[in-house]
């Protein structure tokens, strides 16, 4: 897989305003927030989309989705959030390391765009 911003956050060579890190993941704020609470939840290990998991990830992939619903507590999320994964062009991934981003603070639209 090639280096990504994210790779780069995860090192510490770009900044970002992290607000939770373990040994297998970090999350951090958005740089351009789409809600009051914008955070991204990203793997330490560098898996591109959520396509490309395999089945050894199934506990990391746990261990994201718990982390997200740790991040929306913390933030103060109470009222509900939301956990998006863009998959692949036509759901606009544009950065190549899985994400997940948390969104909330505001009243969600459904459908999504
Ligand atoms: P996606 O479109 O699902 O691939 O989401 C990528 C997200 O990364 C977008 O919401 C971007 O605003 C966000 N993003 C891109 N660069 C940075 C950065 N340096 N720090 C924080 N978020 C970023």
């Amino acid at each position: 897989m090639t280096d990504t911003l994210f790779s780069k956050i995860i090192r510490r060579e770009i900044p970002a305003d992290i607000v939770f890190e373990d040994d297998r993941a970090l999350a951090f704020r958005d740089i351009n927030p789409q809600a009051p609470v914008h955070v991204l939840v990203i793997p330490k290990a560098p898996i591109p989309a959520i396509a490309a998991a395999e089945p050894s990830d199934e506990g990391l992939l746990g261990h994201l989705l718990l982390v997200a619903a740790q991040v929306a507590r913390e933030q103060g999320l109470g009222n509900g959030y939301r956990l998006v994964v863009n998959n692949g062009a036509d759901a606009g991934q544009t950065v190549f390391h899985l994400h997940i981003h948390v969104l909330g603070g505001r009243s969600l639209q459904w459908p999504p765009g």
